[in-house]
């Protein structure tokens, strides 16, 4: 160890886990890097919307130039399609970032945030880097206990954190138990409802997390462009919440995190019904037919609403392993405290038909092996 002391909780941060470059994959396994299907980080396998890259090919950005700091283009017009004020918009880099502001904003050393089992790796992180301590709800059926993260509240807690659909479980939480625990949480307590795939849960299960934003003081929703959206890469999300936080939230924002380039294109992709229509679809029956496969191989999986499934494979290590030789990323997910499972994006037609011979193939490794 070197003379530099980190305070002990940074010292103690686990390295985000990513899914692994296709690039990386490719070189490992000798085969080209269009062969390897990345069914690991739930991206949309139908790339980005058209007009989102037409959009950026037009704009023609000058990146000598700063960004706006405000994002005030892309923040009007996330205000228009919410139908609420620009001043409860605060855009980020991914809504990861703004999972950091607030954790920013409202934890430190001293202060508690409650969240569920198997949540999403930047609750954990957020909540450590600012020194808090986290207390950890147990969820025995993989879906969010919010009668216990609501008895879990202790007077040194400043926020709760509740991804709704879930990730890696992929379980939807029903939205009037949501109100519900809006109704019991103490008026301090910030409730952060990341709802990174929204856009993927059935119409008919969606509730108005937006008409709740109006209704609760405390509570901030999430959303990203990230995932169905197609724009991981470009890196930009978003919070709604009422302006006491917004403000607060801005005030730490790193400036200029938000490119023009991501402005420009998340802008053009949410004009791009279309697109966004077309992935909802393809999601739907894909997924259904991953579904079928793990069924068909007689493995258990966790009904989903995401795009992505949760099954249970034995070692989830092992079974990533093994595909991964065929060229077929998956996403162990021990570091989430699920070592018998694996996360599976839904990808597309070719994707699934490459997933299924990549499993019969480990599967006649495994039983010519023992
Ligand atoms: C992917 C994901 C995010 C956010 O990703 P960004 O790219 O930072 O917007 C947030 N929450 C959950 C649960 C996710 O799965």
């Amino acid at each position: 160890m070197g003379p530099i002391q980190f305070p002990a909780h940074i010292a103690g941060l686990k390295p985000y886990v990513p899914g692994p470059p296709i690039e990386h994959v490719a070189a490992e396994v000798g085969m080209s890097v269009d062969r390897i299907v990345k069914l690991a980080s739930n991206e949309n396998p139908l790339g980005a919307s058209p007009r989102a890259l037409e959009a950026l090919a037009a704009a023609a950005i000058d990146v000598s130039r700063y960004s706006d700091p405000d994002v005030a283009k892309l923040t009007a017009a996330l205000a228009a399609h919410h139908d609420i004020p620009a001043e409860w918009v605060v855009a980020g880099a991914g809504s990861e970032s703004v999972i950091a502001m607030v954790a920013s904003v409202l934890l430190h050393g001293g202060r508690s945030a409650v969240y569920s089992q198997y949540s999403f790796q930047s609750f954990p992180n957020a909540t450590q880097r600012s020194g808090a301590s986290s207390i950890i709800v147990p969820s025995p059926n993989h879906v969010v206990d919010l009668a216990g993260l609501r008895d879990a509240i202790r007077a040194d807690t400043a926020a709760v954190y509740i991804a709704n659909p879930g990730n890696p479980t992929g379980t939807l939480t029903p939205f009037q138990e949501i109100v519900d625990f809006l109704e019991a949480v103490p008026p301090r307590v910030v409730v952060l409802l990341d709802e990174a795939y929204f856009e993927y849960v059935p119409t008919t299960e969606r509730g108005d997390s937006i008409a709740l934003v109006r209704r609760y003081p405390n509570l901030v929703v999430t959303r990203t462009f990230s995932k169905a959206y197609g724009l991981a890469g470009l890196r930009v999300g978003y919070g709604i919440c009422q302006p006491q936080i917004a403000d607060t939230m801005r005030r730490v924002r790193a400036p200029f995190s938000v490119t023009q380039a991501a402005e420009t294109a998340a802008i053009a992709a949410m004009c791009d019904t279309g697109f966004l229509d077309h992935t909802i679809a393809s999601n739907a029956t894909w997924r259904t037919q991953l579904e079928r496969t793990l069924r068909d191989m007689e493995l258990e999986s966790l009904p989903s609403v995401t795009n992505f499934v949760l099954a249970r494979v034995g070692s989830g290590k092992s079974f990533a392993a093994r595909l991964r030789m065929s060229g077929v990323i998956v996403r162990p997910v021990d570091n989430y405290g699920l070592p018998e499972w694996v996360r599976i994006s839904v990808g597309d037609a070719d994707d699934l038909a490459r997933l299924a011979s990549a499993m019969a193939e480990a599967r006649q490794f495994a039983t010519s092996s023992t």
